[in-house]
């Protein structure tokens, strides 16, 4: 598996990015202290670093609320998601369904853009 090291880098770019662009606060309750949640899976490479296939979660919302969380009420989650963002929703599903491959080159733009949105406050 080549291209690890700018995987790694951009996994931590988009990250970071998905829980600024929140203020750290969650986006479903408004807690604050957050982690960056993929909505379609990061296996799915065409739209693991895309900001649309991101939102920031409280630790609970995330993960642990068996009445409301990402993890282990995925379907109640979606549905949340498609009166909260629906236009967001297609067109990240349209960027999911053309399934294109990224390439070294495609990956080092990504970086060098993610690190100027990363270093310009309030985008
Ligand atoms: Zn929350």
């Amino acid at each position: 598996m080549g291209n690890s090291g700018i995987k790694k880098r951009l996994d931590y770019l988009w990250s970071a990015l998905i829980r600024n662009r929140a203020r750290d606060c969650c986006e479903k309750c408004g807690a604050y202290g957050v982690q960056a949640h993929h909505i379609y899976s990061r296996r799915i490479e065409c739209i693991r670093w895309s900001l649309l296939n991101g939102i920031a979660l409280c630790p609970r919302c995330h993960t642990q609320s068996s009445v409301f969380s990402a993890h282990l009420t995925p379907d109640l989650f979606m549905e949340w998601l498609e009166q909260d963002r629906p236009q967001e929703l297609e067109e990240l599903r349209d960027i999911k369904r053309l399934n294109e491959k990224l390439y070294l080159g495609d990956l080092e733009l990504l970086e060098k853009k993610f690190k100027i949105i990363h270093n310009t406050p309030c985008f």
